[in-house]
């Protein structure tokens, strides 16, 4: 799951990413509106949280302009609490969603995973591979039925193979998808693989040589 947070409060911004980082999410950031724009029209993201006051562009004229130009995105408003004209008008340009600024990482969460349901209703949430199930919307990693404690990196490792069904995801490609850039990390993507394969026991996940990582479709 990748999540845009748009705020251009420094601290509050890094407070955001620091709790859906640790939940496994993917979270790119970025402080102003034109930026976000162009991000949100251009890159796939599965939620943008959205602050209103922002340089360059306003929180309100951005996402009327994405949904002008069909940018379907759902979008998380941050608002001032109790500011009920804020809600008002972020539901009118397009929001889905509000969040009251002061908020608990409780209801950060909370919110976050209903819009994701809400979202999801149409797309699949459990992807299986073999003796693996992965569900999307708990982040959980299941072994022959069995729960395995996983990392948020390690569970971004194997969401992205499991979404791959059975083909090969390479290696760069993977190590994008946990660490959020492809640039010299190709060995600690091996760590990584190394001390999930120790997890999940030989023969889950399969490496084609030279190219990347796939999940077996073994069932036993
Ligand atoms: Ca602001």
């Amino acid at each position: 799951m990748r999540i845009l947070v748009v705020e251009d409060e420094r601290a509050i911004a890094e407070h955001i990413g620091a709790v859906l980082h640790t939940s496994g999410f993917m979270v790119e950031h970025c402080d102003n509106g034109p930026e976000a724009w162009e991000l949100g029209g251009t890159e796939d993201f599965d939620v943008i949280i959205l602050d209103l006051g922002l340089p360059g562009l306003d929180g309100l004229t951005l996402l009327k302009r994405w949904r002008s130009e069909g940018v379907e995105t759902p979008v998380m408003v941050l608002t001032a609490r109790g500011s009920w004209m804020e809600r008002v008008d972020g539901f009118d340009a397009g929001a889905d969603d509000y969040l009251p600024k002061p908020f608990r990482n409780e209801e950060l969460l909370a919110r976050l995973r209903a819009l994701l349901r809400r979202a999801g209703q149409l797309a699949p949430t459990m992807r299986t591979a073999g003796r693996l199930a992965v569900d999307q919307r708990t982040m959980r990693v299941e072994l022959d039925g069995r729960q395995i404690p996983v990392t948020p990196a390690e569970y971004r490792a194997i969401e992205k193979l499991a979404t791959a069904s059975g083909s090969a995801v390479p290696a760069k490609e993977l190590s994008k998808a946990v660490h959020g850039h492809d640039e010299g990390s190709r060995n600690a993507l091996e760590v990584l693989i190394n001390r999930l394969r120790r997890k999940l026991g030989p023969g889950i996940i399969l490496t084609r040589r030279g190219f990347g990582y796939y999940l077996s479709d073994e069932t036993k």
